[in-house]
């Protein structure tokens, strides 16, 4: 049997679980999900849609909102109950923490951000792993009788393999300390519209952009396209945009049809976060910036002559 640790946001799954779920069930039908938190019971039948025979949800009154060291007892707990083979969850920074939290638990190894796992035998594993941004990739043997592994986002296809509903709940049997860092409060946006992990198109801009005022052009590009805005660390660093919203190698990973880079140079973390967009689309004044290198057609101008341009013409198009 495989575990795998389904991560939600106050109800909302992240779709790199699903993912997660489907790598579990290429290697063994037998996937089990454990989901922790308030909430997390109603979305049952969400992850048993994914193939997931049996879901556990873990509640104790002080888990309201994303307490990793909690999060890794209520796993741990589950595995010393049902032994599983192998640990999943997806490779998002919640999942890459708390099944941190979960190895030093059980002074186990872990392997992150894998895109390959093959169980080879009852205590090993062959893996491959991204490294240095997914610049290197790692073929490692893992030896362990419980495989603890993340899957690297979007390396596996999240595919609907329905399963009948098995929701058993628990009481998650935290001990001294596991509270102790939590999410107590929330600022900033949360304005709603399409999510950037799973947007279609991205509208990203960089230092290029000059300011945090120009990328209202981005909103309106994104808002015509049905997309969500991204950015690049240069630009959260300066304050102009949420951490929320930058694509990367410390932000998210993103993997669009369409991709649009406005004044970004195409930095490696920076291509970490968006190499798997289906088309990217570069616009910059340097015809030699690296990103020119990566994108499927480029656009060499000034952001701030044809960004008005193009939501013009894209305006007039629809
Ligand atoms: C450990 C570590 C982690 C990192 N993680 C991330 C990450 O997750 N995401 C990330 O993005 N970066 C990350 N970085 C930073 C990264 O190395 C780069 O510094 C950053 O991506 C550069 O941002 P930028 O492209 O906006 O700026 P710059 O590199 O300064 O590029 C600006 C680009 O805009 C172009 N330009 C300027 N004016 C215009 C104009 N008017 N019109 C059109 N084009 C114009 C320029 O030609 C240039 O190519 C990380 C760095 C480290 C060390």
């Amino acid at each position: 049997m495989i575990l795998v640790y389904v991560d939600h946001d106050r109800g909302e799954i992240d779709p790199i679980s699903l993912q997660a779920i489907s790598a579990a069930t290429a290697l063994d039908p037998d996937v089990q999900a454990v989901i922790v938190g308030h909430g997390g019971k109603d979305l049952a039948g969400e992850i048993a849609a994914f193939g997931a025979t049996a879901v556990h949800a873990g509640h104790h009154a002080d888990l309201l909102d994303f307490t990793p060291r909690a999060h890794a007892r209520a796993v741990h707990s589950l595995i010393e109950k049902t032994s599983p083979r192998a640990v999943l969850a997806g490779g998002t920074p919640r999942g890459n923490e708390v099944l941190s939290h979960v190895a030093a638990l059980m002074d186990a190894p872990f392997a992150s951000e894998c895109v390959s796992i093959v169980l080879t035998g009852a205590d090993s594993a062959d893996i491959v792993r991204a490294r240095w941004a997914g610049n290197m990739l790692e073929e490692a043997v893992v030896l362990a009788p419980v495989l603890i592994a993340s899957v690297q986002a979007h390396s596996f296809a999240a595919v609907a393999a329905a399963a009948p509903l098995s929701l058993a709940e628990f009481d998650v049997p935290l001990a001294e300390g596991d509270v102790l860092v939590r999410v107590e409060d929330r600022v900033g946006s949360s304005a709603g519209g399409v999510g950037l992990a799973e947007a279609k198109v991205v509208v990203s801009g960089g230092r290029g952009m000059d300011g945090p005022d120009a990328f209202s052009m981005l909103e309106d590009i994104a808002g015509v396209l049905g997309g969500a805005v991204g950015c690049s660390r240069v630009v959260t660093s300066a304050g102009w945009r949420p951490h929320a919203e930058q694509v990367g190698q410390t932000g998210t990973k993103v993997a669009p049809d369409l991709y649009i880079a406005c004044g970004i140079s195409g930095a490696t973390q920076h291509i970490a976060g968006c190499k798997s967009s289906k088309t990217l689309i570069a616009i910059n004044t340097d015809a030699q910036a690296p990103i020119m290198g990566f994108a499927d057609y480029v656009v060499v101008d000034n952001v701030h002559t044809f960004l008005p341009l193009l939501i013009e013409k894209l305006k007039s198009a629809n």
